[in-house]
């Protein structure tokens, strides 16, 4: 179920800010790619466009060979078969860990009982089997980051969305996290994108690094197995 995903000649603008200009990207198949730059420069805007969650001006964005945007038109989220994480976690605070993480599964109409088996398995890759009946207010930054990582990959997405997870943590939750998402990343081989103005992050995290710069990408490079450039 590996997706690639192109992006041909996308932009996008608010009023009469060009916030992306005629991007131009492929993304193969299970690959982890990091979109790096200085705030403002378009990267959570590109985020959404490949979430649904807005539409773009001029262009077309692909799925493997399913067109999912195109101008004025975008495939909605929740038929996209996408998971994504946001900096502030997004997690719905009336619901227990297990109700947050199990959500994408019930819109999926997934029986209870496998519901609840693959809700154990997501805490357990998170390291949070412990709580799955705590409310999110009872819970550190860091802890409820991996909840809203757990309800990304619960329903096996063919693609992960990641727009600066970490910022909103320490320096040093924020290296431990990253670590483990790298692992979990490489265990899934979901195709990935992930925002972050944190160079070290994007080195550690991404096969390849994308390069934003006021709407257009600046660079694109390889990242080794060893973390060192290509
Ligand atoms: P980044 O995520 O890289 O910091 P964004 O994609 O959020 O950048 O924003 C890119 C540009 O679009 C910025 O110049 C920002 O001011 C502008 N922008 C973002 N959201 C809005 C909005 N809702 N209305 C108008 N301009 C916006
Ligand atoms: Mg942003």
């Amino acid at each position: 179920m590996l997706t690639s995903i192109t992006l041909k000649g996308v932009s996008y603008a608010f009023g009469a800010n060009t916030v992306l200009n005629q991007i131009d990207l492929h993304i193969e198949p299970g690959s982890v790619v990091a979109l790096l730059g200085p705030s403002g420069c378009g990267k959570s805007t590109l985020l959404r466009l490949l979430a649904g969650l807005t539409q773009p001006a001029e262009g077309e964005i692909h799925f493997g060979d399913r067109l999912v945007a195109k101008t004025g038109w975008a495939l909605p989220p929740e038929a996209r078969d996408i998971g994504m994480v946001f900096q502030d976690y997004a997690l719905w605070p009336h619901m227990t860990v297990a109700q947050n993480v199990s959500f994408p599964l019930r819109m999926r109409h997934i029986p209870r009982q496998e519901c609840d088996s693959r809700v154990a398995q997501a805490l357990a890759r998170v390291g949070l089997s412990d709580f799955a009946d705590r409310k999110p207010a009872g819970l550190s930054g860091g802890q409820q980051q991996r909840v809203a990582l757990a309800r990304a990959i619960v329903a096996e997405p063919r693609v992960l969305l990641f727009d600066e997870p970490l910022s909103n943590l320490d320096s040093e939750l924020r290296g431990t996290l990253c670590h483990e998402m790298a692992t979990l990343l490489r265990q899934l081989g979901t195709t990935a994108v992930y925002v972050t103005h944190d160079r070290r992050e994007a080195e550690i995290l991404a096969d390849r690094i994308v390069h934003l710069s006021a709407g257009s990408v600046a660079a694109d490079r390889l990242i080794t197995s060893s973390g060192e450039f290509a």
